[in-house]
C-alpha cells in the first residue's frame, strides 16, 4: 500500500486511513506530534476530502494563531470540500498541465 504524505510548510505529515469515526466522534484527527493526519476511510470520497481539508485548516489555524472555533473550521472545510469535490477532475488537469510546464 502506498504511503501518502503531504507536505506541510516543510514537515513531511503520513496520512493514514482509519477504517471508523473516533470515540469522539470525530471523522479526521491531526497530531503535530507524530506528524499525522489521520482520515476515516469508511465515508464517501467527497467526505474524506472535507475531513482532510478540515484537518488541513486546523492546522493552518495553528500556525497563523487565528484561533478559529470548531464551528468555524467546520463550516470552512464544508465549503472548500465541496469546491474541491465538484471540481475534482477540473483541478487534477490543472495542476498536472501546470506541473508538466515546469
Ligand atoms: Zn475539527
Amino acid at each position: 500500500m502506498t504511503k501518502h504524505t503531504i507536505n506541510l510548510l516543510g514537515t513531511e505529515y503520513v496520512i493514514e486511513d482509519v477504517p471508523k469515526a473516533f470515540k469522539s466522534g470525530y471523522n479526521g484527527k491531526i497530531n503535530y506530534v507524530t506528524k499525522t493526519i489521520n482520515i476515516n476511510s469508511n465515508q464517501s470520497i467527497d467526505e474524506q476530502t472535507a475531513t482532510f481539508i478540515h484537518e488541513i485548516l486546523h492546522f493552518a489555524d495553528d500556525y497563523i494563531g487565528t484561533e478559529l472555533s470548531e464551528k468555524q473550521v467546520e463550516q470552512l472545510g464544508k465549503v472548500l470540500g465541496t469546491i474541491v469535490s465538484m471540481n475534482r477532475r477540473k483541478l487534477i488537469e490543472y495542476f498536472s498541465i501546470r506541473k508538466e510546464q515546469k
